[in-house]
């Protein structure tokens, strides 16, 4: 499979094109057209195996045709939620590649520095969001934040927030985003209190492994 076959805009393919990338990865051969159907999905996969990219790109792409050349003010239409400011800063790193050719706009944000930078990129608005999840509720807690145009919800490293103890801020962050969203979940492995959390907070998800 190319990534020409994903009937994916222009803008999309031509920034995947200029990353070299030619052929999807098995995740992301998988996942991105069940993604752009507007299904849920649970995806099984380690780092390394292109899992940014299998969420991202489809993300932008129902994104840019559904927003990206209106003037509207910019509203909150993705969450992604990772347990490192390490993995946070790669997926705002490939959100900006992959959408270098559309006018969404992102921020990412992490805990243990200033807020101060932070709060004045949500003041101006933004399109995707992607937050560790200590910073994202004490933001939210200030009304910094407003989920009610949200639409998709990433859940990155599920398996890795439950090990670092993130599980109850994650059951918070899901409980005040809007219940007609879309929602992906990614784990590197698929314990029972993974298995859980997507049944919970799920809805009929096709399920990818790779
Ligand atoms: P990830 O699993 O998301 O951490 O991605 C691992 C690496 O694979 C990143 O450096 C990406 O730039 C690269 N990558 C993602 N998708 C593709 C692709 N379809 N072809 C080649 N490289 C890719």
């Amino acid at each position: 499979m190319l990534f020409e076959d994903l009937s994916l805009s222009n803008s999309i393919q031509r920034a995947v094109f200029e990353e070299g990338y030619t052929s999807p990865t098995p995740i992301q051969e998988k996942a991105i057209p069940f993604i752009l159907a507007g299904k849920d999905l649970v995806g099984c996969a380690q780092t390394g195996t292109g899992k940014t990219a299998a969420f991202a790109i489809p993300i932008i792409h129902n994104l840019h045709r559904m927003i990206g050349s209106s003037k509207k003010t910019k509203q909150i239409r993705c969450l992604v939620v990772t347990p490192t400011r390490e993995l946070a800063v790669q997926i705002g790193e490939s959100f900006d590649t992959y959408g270098k050719y559309t006018n969404l706009r992102q921020l990412t944000v992490f805990g243990g520095v200033s807020q101060v930078p932070q709060v004045d990129q949500l003041k101006k608005g933004v399109d995707i969001l992607i937050a560790t999840p200590g910073r994202l509720l004490d933001l939210h807690k200030q009304g910094f934040i407003d989920f009610d145009h949200l639409h998709y919800l990433v859940l990155d490293e599920s398996d890795l927030m439950l090990d670092m103890g993130f599980i109850n801020d994650v059951r918070k962050i899901v409980k005040l985003v809007p219940t007609n969203r879309q929602t992906l979940l990614f784990s590197a492995t698929m314990p029972m209190a993974i298995r859980e959390l997507a049944d919970t907070f799920l809805n009929k998800p096709e399920y990818v492994s790779v």
